[in-house]
């Protein structure tokens, strides 16, 4: 059994970014993405983006090429939100419409992650959902459509919260006991979602749901 974790974006093409800093969405998953593997391991694979990678459509191809390359029960693609309005924070998980075992990756992840995270950030309970349209990302329709093992699109928070932005800045920085704390809320709620999936699939309840 094996989850494969992704790092949203690349280096050359981070994503979105803290105002006012050069914090983007992937400097702060590749970090987490990094730390759940050592945490998992051997039940989850974080693969790094490659550094010549830079369109988004090369990153869209290598990521479904690699997840469809072998067996993987789970694929999972880490990022950030933004959004205009600075109270919303949630986290947001996507799934195929017509994947119920990636509705089950999806509902794990963002139950495990929003429990970790709200003692620390104000935050309304989690969306998951295979409306992608909502939040119009022809990308993120692509990556869960083509992609053979059950796959979630999770967001980990907005980075237009200030709590969240404040503490993602302290956690990239490490300076803080906080941002550590933040961190370590954010990785154990990745690797506790991971878990419960993964114990649904040995279970054998799966089978009703492929
Ligand atoms: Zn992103």
């Amino acid at each position: 059994m094996k989850v494969l974790l992704f790092a949203g974006h690349s280096m050359m093409n981070g994503g979105k970014q803290i105002d006012g800093t050069k914090i983007s969405e992937h400097i702060v998953t590749s970090r987490i993405a990094y730390t759940v593997d050592r945490l998992c391991h051997p039940f989850v694979s974080y693969m790094p983006t490659p550094r010549g990678l830079i369109t988004p459509s090369e990153y869209l191809d290598w990521r479904i090429g690699l997840a469809n390359s072998k067996h993987y029960d789970g694929v999972v693609d880490l990022h950030y939100n933004s959004i205009t309005d600075e109270d919303v924070s949630s986290v947001i998980s996507f799934y195929s419409s017509n994947s119920k075992g990636g509705s089950i990756l999806a509902a794990c992840l963002g139950n495990s992650v929003y429990e970790a995270v709200r003692p620390l950030v104000p935050m309304k309970p989690p969306v998951v959902t295979d409306d992608v349209g909502r939040y119009s990302q022809h990308s993120r329709l692509a990556f869960l459509a083509k992609t053979r093992p059950w796959a979630c699109v999770l967001e980990l928070g907005f980075f237009t919260h200030p709590w969240t932005a404040n503490l993602v800045k302290q956690y990239i920085s490490c300076k803080t006991v906080d941002g550590a704390d933040y961190g370590a809320h954010v990785v154990f709620g990745i690797a506790d979602g991971l878990l419960d999936f993964l114990r649904i699939l040995s279970s054998g309840e799966h089978d009703e749901l492929v």
